[in-house]
């Protein structure tokens, strides 16, 4: 058996991804989870598009889900007059909340968020385009915040605004954030990822509405503001996966505090059962070049051995040249960074005690699968838990996920090392049940006669009833 990359790849669509034939070639090439930006574009584009998407992946024969990823309170500048000003270093620069959205030029800039001149006062730094453009906060009189120019530069229409250290007051959830939950739902997102959220609360308050609308995919929280760092755990605990969020979060605590922080979140995250996507200027030059940067190769590579579940791609795959050879590149990374075991031998929960029982199975199912040569590991699973617990363990050993639900496997496609396979559940005894399992796996070319598997099942029509692991050889009677 061929090696099979375990970790998985978000792709944001975009223009450059959304002709039919590019993004076919894009789902064999390798995306694992497409990304729906709710931030550019008409949101009712994408009812049909996720369509699409599924009845294309459905026909090249991949499992691919769906993250819609909700715009959140990013604070903007207005427009200017002329599209772009220059600003000079030490010149003086006003953000004016009561100048109107169009009318902004060298001198001035509307914004769209009035509470700005509440939350801000002299002596803040203001990062604007990504911390392109750096503001000195000097005074803040009625509605204008005055300012000067740290770092100069061109500035155009419609940047963000982020402030230095964090802290700007805006709730997680806009009132365009409500509706496109509604969207969200309609087209049956497997995730929804809440932007800028700042505790729990944010988070279940996503869930609820996206309930409430029928929609029932887990939430993805984005860790983007410095002050979601400081209840990082409570964050973890109340969302399906972490977004390590590296654009707006570098913005807002330095983009030196960035690398130790990413190796941080992932491992907590893997810790607390919670899956975790690296995200933003992975594979950035590559928007313009058919090849990555050495800097890109060892960055995607790092995030691999730090452990992550998926790498995304934002701009290179919505906005860039090289769609599919983007996807190619982070292909060839991952699967040969994977090689490398280091991060094989985990001591994940050694001291702690299972509550329940079908965790304490796949717990098991992992300790037997690093110490004894196993080719592959088949769960049965209803929900897909079992397949979450098995790949927070580092291990170099496929786990395919055999469940009769669709959902179930579109979600489990984003944990690392996990392969959803479709398997119909019937009545059947014991030794009937192994040996289909083992026939399926066989059929796929992923075990041969003489290999070792390690089989989890419960009662495979109740949620969270794994109670069995049995060792079985392929080709030995049962
Ligand atoms: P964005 O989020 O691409 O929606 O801004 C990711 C990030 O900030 O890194
Ligand atoms: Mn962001």
């Amino acid at each position: 058996m061929t090696a099979i990359r375990r970790t998985k790849i978000v792709a944001t669509l975009g223009p450059a991804s959304t002709p039919p034939d590019v993004l076919e070639r894009m789902i064999v090439a390798g995306v694992d989870v497409v990304r729906l930006n709710f931030s550019h574009g008409d949101v009712n584009a994408f009812i049909p598009l996720a369509e699409r998407i599924l009845s294309t992946a459905d026909k090249v024969g991949r499992t691919v889900a769906i993250l819609a990823d909700l715009q959140g309170p990013k604070i903007r500048i207005g427009r200017f007059r002329q599209d772009k000003v220059f600003l000079e270093v030490g010149q003086d620069f006003t953000l004016d909340a009561s100048l109107d959205s169009q009318s902004g030029d060298e001198h001035q800039v509307g914004i769209d968020y009035p509470q700005l001149v509440k939350d801000v006062g002299a002596g803040d730094t203001l990062l604007l385009d990504d911390g392109r453009v750096v503001l000195g906060v000097e005074d803040v009189v009625g509605n204008e915040v005055r300012c000067k120019v740290k770092i100069g530069g061109y500035l155009s229409n419609n940047k963000g605004i982020n402030r230095l250290g964090g802290g700007l007051s805006a709730a997680a959830l806009t009132d365009k954030d409500k509706n496109d939950i509604q969207i969200a739902a309609k087209i049956q997102a497997d995730y929804v990822a809440v932007s800028f959220p700042r505790s729990a609360e944010d988070l279940n308050y996503a869930r609820r509405l996206l309930r409430d609308a029928g929609g029932d995919g887990g939430i993805v929280a984005k860790l983007e503001r410095a002050e979601a760092l400081e209840v990082m755990d409570e964050i973890i605990l109340s969302c399906d996966a972490v977004m390590v969020a590296r654009g707006d979060l570098g913005v807002e605590i330095g983009d030196a505090a960035l690398p130790p922080i990413q190796k941080k979140i992932i491992s907590r995250a893997r810790q607390l059962n919670t899956a975790v996507i690296t995200a933003t200027q992975m594979m950035e030059s590559m928007i313009e070049n058919a090849i990555p940067t050495r800097a890109e190769v060892f960055d995607v590579a790092n995030a691999v051995l730090d452990g992550t579940d998926a790498v995304m791609l934002s701009g290179e795959t919505a906005v860039g040249n090289n769609p599919i050879k983007v996807i190619e590149a982070v292909d060839r990374i991952s699967l040969q960074a994977e090689q490398q075991r280091e991060i094989r031998r985990s001591r994940h929960r050694i001291d702690s005690e299972f509550e329940k029982v079908d965790e304490a199975i796949a717990m098991g199912a992992m300790y037997l699968a690093n110490h004894l040569d196993v080719k592959a590991i088949a769960a049965l699973t209803l929900s897909g838990s079992t397949a979450t617990w098995m790949s927070r363990i580092s291990s170099g050993i496929p786990i395919f996920a055999l469940t009769p639900n669709d959902k179930t496997s579109r979600k489990m496609t984003l944990y690392r090392g996990v392969y959803p396979v479709k398997f119909a559940v019937e009545e059947r005894g014991h030794a009937t049940l192994n040996n289909a399992v083992i026939a399926l796996l066989e059929r796929n070319g992923v075990v041969e006669i003489g290999d070792t598997v390690i089989l989890t099942k419960g009662n495979a029509r109740l949620e969270g009833s794994t109670n069995t692991l049995k060792i079985v050889r392929v080709g030995d009677v049962d």
